[in-house]
């Protein structure tokens, strides 16, 4: 039954919110999902429907949903301050002890952190000192970045360019010239028959290498990779992928940044998903689990070489001429601190770690379904993919409709998953127990089940 307040809520929405990701003709005439509760790893919506949120959100809501303790960190710091700035070098607590934890848990040598509200501006400002540095070198014409097909790192307009996604960049003119996307790791749709995963990682670096000599490698100023590529549809790199990459990126001395927006605060299974690869970035990006997701804040993890340079560019012009007025907010870098000491007290990494048998297991057991090609995951994110037939890997005719099926079967289950055109994402909140990461893998099941039967007629 719906309540009157959110009868008032939905015309509200339905007339005035302009929601990202949306038909925006069609989407005051549908019904909307109205979460307002949360707890632990569940949403529950208007009609007191609850949902086991196996997205956590956006892959975000590490902690999972409404937090007591959090909430009075931020009311402490709302009352004690509100906001006050980082410029000119002003400091404040919150930001100074944030910037030293997150250097501590960070991967050997980040010992700089330059705090942002949102993993666009992480990106985008990450952009933004790859120019600088290649500037301070004396290589200002080092501009081009590589990133890879289908790789998400932000909405922005400069971070839309880095996306590797055709649909962010068609309508707006972009991207800019300088951006390059090479080929996506997708060992299971796109390794060639009896190709091995080396194999198949040694083709995607040798791509890599021929098209920075057919651009220059004195043009080529940064590769980006996300560890685990999450909005391209939840896919684990192939075994060598980043060695085989890296070596590529040493030889023509071009930088190497790792979004870890989604993959780090251990979604991977270890702490960064630069060390469940491997990866030896010169800079990291993380945001989302940074707070789990219950502050706008993010943060661009800067290493020695990088950094270096920074002060060259401040000394010759001045100062370093960069910064967003919420940069460093008190408020915001509160809640990411408690949001840390909760991670070393629950020991996050040792947690995932732990779960990840049984999450791995619920993906391989998925594997005799019929509905289910692809099936599978790291540390507490994974996917499956759904086909129309096993053998040949052939995806069904967009005109049955099955993922809009399936969403919506799974709902009936109380489930929420991320689709990503025929693959289903999971990422639950990294609080989930083993007992619940049981209960989504049943849910996730039925919701397959009953789809089969809908789409066999
Ligand atoms: N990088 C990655 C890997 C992401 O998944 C996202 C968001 N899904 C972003 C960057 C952009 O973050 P935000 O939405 O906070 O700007």
């Amino acid at each position: 039954m719906t309540l009157p307040l959110s009868n008032s809520i939905r015309a509200q929405d339905a007339k005035h919110v302009v929601h990202p990701h949306t038909n925006l003709r069609t989407q005051p005439e549908a019904e909307p999902l109205v979460i307002t509760r949360g707890e632990g790893i569940y949403v529950i919506d208007d009609a007191g429907n609850r949902y086991l949120e196996a997205a956590a959100g956006l892959w975000c809501a590490s902690l999972g949903f409404g937090n007591a303790r959090i909430a009075e960190v931020a009311a402490k710091m709302l009352t004690e301050i509100g906001y006050y700035h980082i410029f000119r070098g002003a400091a404040n607590a919150p930001a100074a002890e944030l910037s030293a934890k997150l250097s501590a848990i960070a991967p050997e040598g980040f010992d700089h952190v330059l705090l942002q509200c949102s993993g666009s501006e992480a990106n985008d400002t990450a952009i933004k000192l790859v120019w600088y540095y290649w500037d301070a070198k004396g290589a200002p014409q080092r501009r081009k970045i590589i990133s890879r097909e289908q790789s998400y790192h932000g909405t922005s307009t400069i971070t839309s360019c880095l996306t590797g996604k055709p649909k962010f960049h068609t309508g707006y003119g972009l991207p800019f010239d300088g951006f390059l996307y090479t080929a996506m790791p997708y060992y299971y749709r796109n390794a060639r028959p009896g190709e091995s995963e080396q194999d198949y990682s040694t083709r995607l670096a040798d791509e890599l290498e021929e098209m920075i000599l057919a651009e220059g490698p004195e043009t080529i100023a940064a590769f980006w990779a996300e560890p685990l590529l999450g909005s391209g549809g939840a896919i684990v790199p192939p075994d060598g992928y980043y060695e085989k990459i890296q070596a590529v990126l040493a030889k023509y001395d071009i930088l190497f940044v790792a979004d870890e927006v989604i993959c780090g605060f251990a979604r991977t299974g270890e702490m960064w998903g630069s060390q469940t690869y491997g990866m030896r970035p010169d800079m990291i990006t993380c945001a989302k689990a940074l707070s789990a997701a219950m502050q706008p804040i993010s943060a661009v993890l800067i290493g020695e070489r990088v950094f270096e340079q920074m002060k060259v560019q401040s000394d010759r012009f001045g100062s370093f001429t960069h910064g967003y007025t919420y940069a460093g907010h008190p408020v915001a870098a509160a809640v990411a601190l408690e949001v840390l000491k909760i991670y070393e007290e629950m020991d996050l990494v040792g947690h995932v770690k732990a779960l990840e048998p049984g999450f791995l297991a619920g993906f391989e057991a998925l594997k005799d379904h019929p509905l289910v090609g692809d099936s599978g995951g790291v540390g507490l994110i994974g996917a499956v993919e759904i086909v129309a037939d096993k053998e040949t890997r052939a995806m069904h005719p967009p005109e049955l409709k099955v993922m809009q099926i399936f969403e919506e079967r799974a709902s009936r289950n109380g489930l929420i998953t991320r689709i990503i055109g025929n693959r289903i994402a999971l990422s639950p909140p990294q609080i989930i127990t083993a007992a619940e990461v049981e209960e989504m893998f049943a849910r996730l099941r039925r919701a397959l089940d009953e789809t089969a039967q809908a789409i066999a007629g």
